[in-house]
This record gives structure tokens, C-alpha cells and sequence, in this order.
């Protein structure tokens, strides 16, 4: 029997044919994690993964030796994530052993930690057993001697590699236990508090005359067991030891960095029942999933219609169902409400995955997936690999994130890949926004998903009122904040109500904006904006290379007033607090963020109204779900309209929805005051109009991206070629083209470039892209690795990289 097998360090990569020592026939299978040593190299080895099985003719000699199985022979890979792994491969033109590596944790690919320890049973009734083989005889002997040891001490130790199935056999004999023990450097231990045990049943009652000491048991409820510390729950050390002298809490210590918290909770919120439009979208969803069928749904409700609580209710019923869920948000850390909420309702069995976990942790939790012992996943876009069996339903919430894509190899996308999985599991993939991307609400129109419209906001919330500032012909109470903009901060600060300020995405470096009228120039043939290179004096197109002369004026109205870059938060915090001396403004940008827990302490603050102005980067804009807030106030709304990206305007147009739907979300009515410096654009006239403007832009966007190919009228695969040697990088791009050009025929795409990235210079190496629109059809994966292999090749001295992105969502 031979195993095909793909191994990082091996065969760069290539699945390669290994001959299966009989020893291991009986339990080897596909997905398995394996031992391997090359028989030329220096004996060391490395880790492999089993694709599949296969009986070949004749006993051809492989050059790699199969040692041993790993994670005690079990597959670290189901079949549904073998299956999904190809698919990426296939699809995004990338090494099946790196989409294998992104599916597991770096925690679960090593053997360095791997623990043998005596089992306690085995100590209590020592020497009874009866050990059957030699092996199992010599490693007991040793291991009663010992006690516990590294399965690399113990293969010294026996003078063998080959130890993890009989050590495996011995796990199951109840002998010994092998585990992965991180020798991580030690995390520093905190002061928590957890609930006690014996909390007493009418705890509500019991506190009735303190409703701090309630609110915080309410709060570290939701924490689940694990407990908190006292800033996560920004409860005072005060109130935390009363509760303890009534014996309600209890302390303890806590690793300072393993603790899931993002340094923000809320109170838990009374249950609540579903209004009739959530109920309707749910029966839909509940209608699908009970088919026990593939689906893909797309739920687009507008911005506080309640979507989470759909979310919740659904993954009920899966688990009632008996099957398992995988939840993807964009970024844990921007989104701590949602977390917090599937939290509250699902304690123990929600497992929640974010990067501040130790490997220890990480392995962990995937060894606690894999088990089933929890049944929903939640986390960023990597949980799309978590080992769940049974799957039943996949959750994947802002979709039109471009976090969910990776962005560097494999360069899969989280959301794509969600649906593939569901695919593959037979289950419900449901994608959940208020300004879906394109890509997806094409596939609703078109049938491919089921479209679950959710137009109207949650218990009387009436959507925001929206009004364009444009600054040009508006007075200015500072340079940028007009006056309007002004008055209406100073009537919710006299109502104490809340304001969101969005200093929006800091405009392109190259791109040119006129201050005096807003023009923004564009590629002829791209409809992109053009960048601007000032040794040459052009404006050039990155995409298709188009170039044009450029004498710092304003092509239109001749203005000198340019806006090259834009001015950064922390002036508008000056200019605020020169019209506002009195109020303390809460800042969150990168800068403001850096420190961990820091985005969730300025979230509690505002949370706490213990500032009423907040202002940031598209950091605001997210998922936030503060009562208070009636006001949004978008500074220079019109600037990411500038950045050189086909996407620019379904970006701006998704983000001012959703900066704007933070504004009125109870019953207090919001308002939101776009400042913008260009009247003439499509984002602006299709974001006012109110019930309908989502699929008013949409259809207006994509009549524009059919007539020049974009996505989703195509599909756009990026090739770069990088070097520190710009001409090779530009004579390696060029002949990627060529190479194109032969295999795609005029009908079926086209073919943009070279030109250089739009970021063209990073770390020292020059960039320079080709780009493909396909029509129809794909790009062979065959062909791909040919072209990819003959030009590092022949540019091997220029020290050339080639990458290829498909579905790329970053044309710089
Ligand atoms: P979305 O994600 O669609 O913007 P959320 O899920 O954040 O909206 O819900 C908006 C607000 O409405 C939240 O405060 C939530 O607790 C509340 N909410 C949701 N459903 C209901 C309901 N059925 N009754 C009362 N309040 C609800
Ligand atoms: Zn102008
Ligand atoms: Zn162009």
C-alpha cells in the first residue's frame, strides 16, 4: 500500500508516493498527521499529511521513510477538510501542502511539545497490567522510572523514532497520556474574580439595594466560568470585594494574557422575543436547515435590525438538532459586542478563538473542537477550518468584510471558503450584512443564494435621517468642520446625547483630490483614480499603465489647492476641542490603540457616558450598538472615493451605511451629516435615498463594472512579480503577460498590464502586476505552477517572487 503524502519540507512541497510499512496498514488513513524521515537526507524529520491511499502497481522505491503516525493515529483532517483544502488549492492557484497548514494551528503541526506522562490510574495500580509486546514493555519500564517526559526524550531514551502508536496504544489502555504540554514562557499571572459556586438561586433578590454589586454578578455571568479581571467587566476592586465578604465571588489568578477579553462587556440583556420580521427571516433559515441540504442564504438587514439575535436563535436550533456550528466575525478585537453576546447565551458551549490566545490555549481548544466537547466555533477567518464534525451551520457575519481575506499565501477568502465548506458539509451557510459585497448579492439576485431582506429596525428604531454637507458653499466653524456639522454637536451636548465622529480612511498618498472642487481624476479606460508620480510629473494608471501629463492643478477648475494626503485624526481632535473646551473627547485611531485592551477601554467609557464625543478612523464604524448615540457627523465622507480601487465606491458607500447606522438605535431618533467636498458622484444621490438605496447603488454600480469587466461580471486573478532590481521585477511581469496572452483567448479575458503596483515600492523590492479578467471559465492550476516555476527561474539572479491572488480584494 502506498500513501500519497504532501509535506512542507519535502519535494518543495508536492504531494509525493510513500511505501506504508505493513505495521501501520491497519490504521493509517486520509487526514492523518504523520512521521516522515528522508532515507538520502540527514535523518531528521518532518511532518506529513496523508492525502489518500492507494495500492500501485509494482512496489516502486520511494526515497522517504513513513515512521510513525501522529495525534495517536487519529486524522487531524476530517474527509469534508481534506475535500476543502483541494478546493482551495484548485481555486486559488496556490501548494495543497500550504492550504493543508492553514487548516491546522501551528500549535497542532508540532511534535516538539509532545508530553508522555504515567497515567494517575497506572501509578495507583502499579505493575498489575499485563504488557504484551516489547516495546510496550521497555517504554513502560522507562516511563515508570520516570514519570513524564517528552516523546523526544523517550525516543532517545528507547533508541527508537517510531514510538507514537504504541504510545497511543498504551493511551488506550489507560497506561500513559500523551499530550501537548508548551513550554511557553510563562504568562504573568492577575487578580480575577469568578462567581461562586454556590450562588444562591434569587441573587436578584439578595441585591436588590445594590444594584453595582448586581450589575457586576451579571457581567462575569456572562464571562462564563472562567472568570474575570476587574477592568475586563469595569467593575471597581470595591464592589468586587464586598461581593466577596458575602461570599457571591471568589478570587483567584489568572494568566494576564489568556483570558478572552477584549477589555469591553456590557451588561447581560434580558431575553428577548423576536419581532415579526426577525421571526419570518428565522422560519426561513429554520425552513432551509431542516431540509438537511446544502444552502447559502443571505440575510441583508439594514443596520440595527437585529440580525445577532437572529444568529442565536438559529444556532438554537442547530444545537437542538444535534449539530455543530462555526461562527466567522471579521475581527474579534473591533467586535467585542458580538462575541459578548453568543457568549451570553451559549456559556460553555461556544468556543471563542482570537490571537491573544497562548499555543497551549490554541491547541486546547482545538483538541476540545475536535472532541466535540464544545459546538460552536467563533472567531476570525481562520475558524472556517475548525475541527467540528457534523456541521450544520456556518455563520459568517459582515460578510462584505476584506478582512475575511487572507493576505498573504494561501490567499483564500473566509467567506468563499465558508460557503465551500457548507458545500461540502451539507449545511447552511448563511452570510449576514447590512451593505453585502457585490460579489454576494449578485449570486442572491441571481439564485445562486436565497436573498432574506430585513428592511425595517428592531422595536420602533427609525433609520437615521441623512443630510449632505457640502463644504464648498457651507461656512466653516473650523477648517474641517462647517458650521452646520457644529450646531447640531452642540444640541445633543445640551440634551446629553452622544456623537460619532468618522475622520474617514486616510486618503490614498498619490491619489489627488481637489479641495476647491472635489475632482478627482480618473483613468480613462479603468475608471480608477490616476496616482501620481511627481519625479515624472504624471499621473499614471496602475492598473493598465495609461499615463498622463500633470502640472499640479486641478484638471477641471484649475485650482492649486490639492489635497495629497489627508489630515490625520488628531487634528480634528484639536480643532474639537478649540469649539468644545469644555467636553472631553474620546480619540480611537491606530494610534490611540496600540495598547492592548486599549479599543475596549475607550468603548467603555463611551459605553459609560463618561465621555460624549468619540472620535476615529473606520474603527467607529462597526457593529457598535450604543443607545445614546444620536449623532454621526462623517468628516470628509467623499475622500476614499479617491483610492485607486475598482471597490472604491462600494467601499464608501459600506461604510458610510454603517457609520451612519450607529446613529438612532432606540428610540431616540439619529442624524447623520455627511461633509463632502464633491457634489458630483454616484455614492452620494443612491445613499439618499433612503428604504431602497442599497439596491439602487448596487444596480447602478454594476452597470458600470459589466461594461468594464469587473467583479462580479468577471473574476479578477493578480500576478506580481517582485525584486529589488525594478527592471527585472518589470521584464518578469511582462513576460507573465506573454505567457497569458498564449492560453487566453481574447473571448474569454483580458489581460491588464504590467504596471507597476500601486504601492510600488515595499521593503526595497519593486512590485509590478499583471492582471486578468476572466469572463468565463479558470485559469488550469497546471498552467499556472508551470508559468509561476519558469519565471522564478529565469529571473532566479534578480532574486524574483512570483505571486498569484485570486479574487484579489487589494488592487495597490
Ligand atoms: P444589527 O447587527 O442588525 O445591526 P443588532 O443585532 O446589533 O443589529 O441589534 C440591534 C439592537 O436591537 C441590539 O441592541 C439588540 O439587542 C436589539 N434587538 C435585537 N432584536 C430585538 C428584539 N426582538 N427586541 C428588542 N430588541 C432587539
Ligand atoms: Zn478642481
Ligand atoms: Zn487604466
Amino acid at each position: 500500500m502506498h500513501a500519497l503524502i504532501a509535506a512542507e519540507k519535502l519535494f518543495r512541497g508536492e504531494p509525493f508516493f510513500a511505501l506504508v510499512p505493513e505495521s501501520l496498514e491497519h490504521d493509517i488513513h486520509p487526514g492523518c498527521m504523520v512521521l516522515l524521515s528522508a532515507k538520502t537526507g540527514n535523518g531528521r524529520v518532518s511532518i506529513g499529511y496523508i492525502l489518500s491511499l492507494e495500492t500501485l502497481e509494482g512496489d516502486e522505491l520511494s526515497s522517504v521513510e513513513l515512521l510513525d503516525l501522529l495525534y495517536g493515529g487519529e486524522a487531524v483532517l476530517s474527509p469534508s477538510l481534506l475535500r476543502l483544502t483541494a478546493w482551495m488549492a484548485d481555486y486559488y492557484l496556490t501548494r495543497r501542502v500550504d492550504t493543508l497548514m492553514a487548516a491546522l494551528p501551528a500549535a497542532v503541526r508540532t511534535t516538539v511539545d509532545d508530553v508522555v506522562e504515567v497515567s494517575d490510574f497506572t501509578l495507583k495500580s502499579e505493575g498489575q497490567k499485563v504488557i504484551n509486546t516489547a516495546l510496550r514493555r521497555s517504554i513502560m519500564q522507562v516511563m515508570m522510572v520516570e514519570k513524564r517526559l517528552t516523546v523526544h526524550q523517550l525516543q532517545r531514551r528507547i533508541g527508537k523514532k517510531q514510538l507514537y502508536r504504541t504510545i497511543a496504544a498504551l493511551e488506550r489502555g489507560g497506561e500513559l497520556r500523551l499530550s501537548k504540554k508548551f513550554s511557553s514562557t510563562k504568562a504573568r499571572q492577575k487578580l480575577a474574580w469568578c462567581l461562586s459556586p454556590s450562588l444562591p438561586e434569587n441573587i436578584e433578590e439578595l441585591l436588590k439595594s445594590s444594584p453595582k454589586q448586581l450589575e457586576a454578578i451579571k457581567k462575569m455571568a456572562i464571562l462564563g466560568k472562567g472568570g474575570a479581571f476587574a477592568e475586563t467587566i469595569a467593575v471597581s476592586r470595591e464592589t468586587l470585594n464586598s461581593l466577596e465578604k458575602k461570599g457571591f465571588v471568589e478570587k483567584k489568578f489568572m494568566d494576564s494574557i489568556s483570558h478572552f477579553t477584549t477589555g469591553f462587556s456590557e451588561v447581560a440583556q434580558s431575553p428577548k422575543t423576536l419581532t415579526a420580521l426577525q421571526q419570518k427571516a428565522l422560519e426561513l433559515l429554520i425552513g432551509a436547515f431542516d431540509k438537511g441540504e446544502y444552502r447559502t442564504l443571505l440575510l441583508h438587514g439594514v443596520t440595527g435590525s437585529g440580525k445577532t439575535l437572529i444568529y442565536i436563535e438559529f444556532l438554537k436550533r442547530v444545537l437542538a438538532a444535534g449539530k455543530t456550528a462555526i461562527v466567522l466575525v471579521p475581527e474579534i478585537a473591533l467586535t467585542p459586542q458580538t462575541a459578548g453576546r453568543f457568549r451570553e447565551h451559549f456559556h460553555e458551549e461556544i468556543t471563542i478563538l482570537h490571537s491573544a490566545m497562548s499555543n497551549q490555549e490554541k491547541y486546547d481548544a482545538w483538541h476540545s473542537l475536535r472532541l466535540g466537547k464544545t459546538k460552536i466555533a467563533l472567531g476570525a477567518r481562520s475558524t472556517i477550518f475548525a475541527p467540528l464534525e457534523n456541521l450544520g451551520a456556518i455563520i459568517v457575519d459582515e460578510e462584505h468584510e476584506g478582512a475575511y481575506k487572507q493576505d498573504r499565501n494561501p490567499r483564500y477568502h473566509g467567506r468563499d471558503t465558508a460557503v465551500m465548506r457548507a458545500m461540502f458539509s451539507h449545511a447552511i451557510c448563511l452570510l449576514g450584512s447590512a451593505t453585502p459585497s457585490f460579489e454576494s448579492y449578485n449570486n442572491a439576485v441571481t439564485g445562486k443564494y436565497t436573498l432574506i431582506n430585513l428592511p425595517e429596525r428592531v422595536d420602533g428604531a427609525t433609520m437615521p435621517k441623512l443630510t449632505l454637507v457640502w463644504m464648498k458653499g457651507s461656512p466653516k466653524a473650523s477648517s474641517s468642520i462647517s458650521e452646520l456639522l457644529c450646531r447640531q454637536i452642540e444640541i445633543r451636548l445640551e440634551k446629553d446625547e452622544q456623537v460619532i465622529l468618522l475622520q474617514n480612511r486616510r486618503g490614498f498618498a498619490g491619489s489627488i483630490f481637489c479641495l476647491a472642487c472635489g475632482h478627482i481624476p480618473l483613468c480613462r479606460f479603468c475608471n480608477i483614480p490616476l496616482v501620481y508620480h511627481a519625479t515624472q510629473k504624471q499621473l499614471r494608471c496602475h492598473y493598465c499603465g495609461y499615463t498622463k501629463r500633470f502640472t499640479e492643478s486641478c484638471l477641471k477648475c484649475s485650482s492649486t489647492n490639492l489635497f495629497y494626503k489627508s489630515s490625520g485624526t488628531e487634528r480634528i481632535e484639536e480643532e474639537l476641542k478649540t469649539l468644545f473646551p469644555d467636553e472631553k473627547i474620546l480619540r480611537m485611531d491606530v494610534d490611540t490603540t496600540t495598547a492592548k485592551g486599549s479599543h475596549g477601554r475607550i468603548l467603555t467609557d463611551f459605553h459609560d457616558r463618561k465621555a460624549r464625543i468619540l472620535l476615529g478612523t473606520q474603527m467607529v464604524a462597526k457593529g457598535l450598538d450604543f443607545p445614546a448615540v444620536t449623532l454621526v457627523g462623517v468628516l470628509m465622507a467623499d475622500i476614499g472615493l479617491n483610492i485607486p480601487d475598482f471597490r472604491a465606491s462600494e467601499r464608501t458607500f459600506s461604510l458610510l451605511t454603517q457609520v451612519a447606522g450607529r446613529a438612532g438605535r432606540s428610540l431616540l431618533p439619529g442624524e447623520v451629516y455627511f461633509q463632502v467636498y464633491n457634489m458630483e458622484n454616484d455614492v452620494f444621490p443612491a445613499l439618499l435615498q433612503g428604504k431602497e438605496s442599497y439596491e439602487k447603488f448596487f444596480l447602478q454600480e454594476s452597470a458600470i463594472r459589466k461594461a468594464l469587466h469587473y467583479p462580479p461580471a468577471s473574476r479578477l486573478i493578480k500576478f506580481e512579480c517582485s525584486s529589488e532590481d525594478e527592471k527585472q521585477a518589470e521584464a518578469a511581469a511582462l513576460s507573465c503577460k506573454k505567457t497569458l496572452e498564449l492560453q487566453l483567448p481574447a473571448e474569454k479575458g483580458a489581460i491588464l498590464g504590467p504596471a507597476p503596483a500601486c504601492i510600488a515600492k515595499i521593503r526595497g523590492r519593486y512590485r509590478y502586476q499583471v492582471v486578468v479578467k476572466l469572463f468565463d471559465g479558470k485559469l488550469s492550476p497546471f498552467f499556472v505552477k508551470q508559468m509561476g516555476d519558469n519565471i522564478t527561474t529565469s529571473f532566479r539572479s534578480a532574486g524574483l517572487t512570483f505571486t498569484v491572488d485570486v479574487d484579489p480584494q487589494n488592487l495597490m
